[in-house]
Order: structure tokens, then sequence, then C-alpha cells
């Protein structure tokens, strides 16, 4: 783990990243649904892993999934208290789009001759599709696992990330996007809800809008 040593994306993961970035602008906002999604899936393989083991970070810590925009810093949070990442899953699962849908998605995009815009509601295009509203994104986790250290991801999108350790008390994964300049709508409470409404209804965890409790 080495900060000073910024790490290159894969190759695959850059042509998507392009994709995502240039083409799907009119949709941009199905990246929120991603972002839900890892959360939900997050707190589902937590929930499994202690069906069999008691020995995790915090076991009764409230599961859920909180979006907390902030206006002033032009700033979106999406905070999960799922299973979490330490530094080595940072690099591997955030690093390639060897386990996302994202691959797919490329492939049918290309073999169908298709629009991308038009096959983005059929395919999770994972993570990386909060590139079209981020400058930036830093992902700040701790694993499930007692003995694992906090750490940090962190990319502008462009050809590198880097990885770093980090602190953090609580469970779970943190993602921290710093909105681009014509993207600062999606700190606003009501937008947001009205697409947590039409994409992530079907999220089976509750889901904290803001600072209050829904
Ligand atoms: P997919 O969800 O299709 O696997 P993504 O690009 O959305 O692809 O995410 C890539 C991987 O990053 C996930 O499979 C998961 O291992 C990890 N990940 C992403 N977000 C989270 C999160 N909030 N908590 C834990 N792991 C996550
Ligand atoms: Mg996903």
């Amino acid at each position: 783990m080495n900060p000073q040593n910024p790490i290159p994306f894969k190759a695959e993961t850059r042509q998507l990243l392009d994709i995502l970035i240039h083409s799907l602008y009119t949709e941009r906002e199905v990246f929120l649904r991603e972002l839900i999604s890892n959360a939900s899936d997050a707190i589902t393989r937590l929930n499994y892993e202690m069906l069999t083991n008691r020995d995790v970070h915090q076991p009764d810590q409230p599961l859920g999934i909180w979006i907390i925009p902030n206006a002033e810093n032009h700033t979106l949070t999406i905070r999960d208290t799922g299973i979490g990442m330490n530094a080595a899953e940072l690099e591997e699962n955030l690093g390639t789009i060897a386990h996302s849908g994202a691959r797919a998605f490329l492939q049918a995009a290309a073999q169908s001759g298709a629009k991308p815009s038009e096959m983005i509601g059929q395919f999770g295009v994972g993570f990386y599709a909060a590139f079209m509203v981020a400058e930036s994104m830093r992902v700040v986790s701790r694993s499930y696992r007692p003995s694992d250290t906090p750490a940090e991801w962190f990319s502008s999108g462009e050809d590198t990330f880097t990885i770093q350790p980090a602190e953090k008390t609580d469970r779970g994964t943190e993602v921290v996007i710093q909105l681009k300049e014509d993207a600062y709508e999606f700190t606003q409470e009501y937008r947001l809800r009205s697409i947590i409404r039409r994409h992530s209804d079907y999220i089976p965890y509750p889901i904290y809008i803001g600072d209050s409790q829904e």
C-alpha cells in the first residue's frame, strides 16, 4: 500500500469510463441507483456472514443506507453499514471491472449496435457510473473483520487511483462524491428523493436522506 504510487485502472475500465461519461449524459441520475445497489449488496453480504459468524466489527450497529448531500461543499455521500472492504479489496474491487455488470453492458452494446443510453436500464453499470457526475471520488471503508484496518480509495476518474490508510470507526463504506459543476443539482433533497423513488424502490433496507431519518 503506497499512496505515492498511483495504480492504473485496467484498460477495460478506462474504456467503460469513457463510454459512461460521454454517452449516458441524459440518464446520468442512474449513478445513484448503482451506488445504492452496491450498499444494499454489502448489507446482504454482511447479514449472510452473520448467520454463522458473530465475530464481526460492531455486530449490533443498525443496518442501513444514508444519502448525505452537502450543498456548500458540493459533495454527495452514500454511506452503508454493510460488509466493508479492506485496502486489498478496495484495490481489487474498484480497480477492475472484472466483477461488474459493466463488462456485460460493454459487450452487449458493442454487439447489438444499440445506443448505450437505450441499454442502461437492462444492465447494472456499476460503481464507475458515478464518474458521470463526479469530479473525484473518495471511498473510505472498514471491513467487518475485526483485525482489518480502515482504508481509502481515491480517484479523479482519469487513468489512476490511489489507496491509503484511513480513519473510520464504523464498519461499512462511505462513498464521497465531489460533484462536477454541472451536477450540483444532486445535492437537492427533493431531486434525490425522486431519483430514489424512481430507481431504488425495491431496496429491502432503510434509506435515509439528509440529516433527518425518514
Ligand atoms: P457489481 O456490483 O456489479 O459487482 P460494481 O462496479 O457496482 O459492480 O462494484 C464492484 C465491486 O465493488 C462490488 O462487486 C463489490 O465487491 C465492491 N463494492 C462496491 N461498493 C461497495 C460497498 N458499498 N460495500 C462493499 N463493497 C462494495
Ligand atoms: Mg454494483
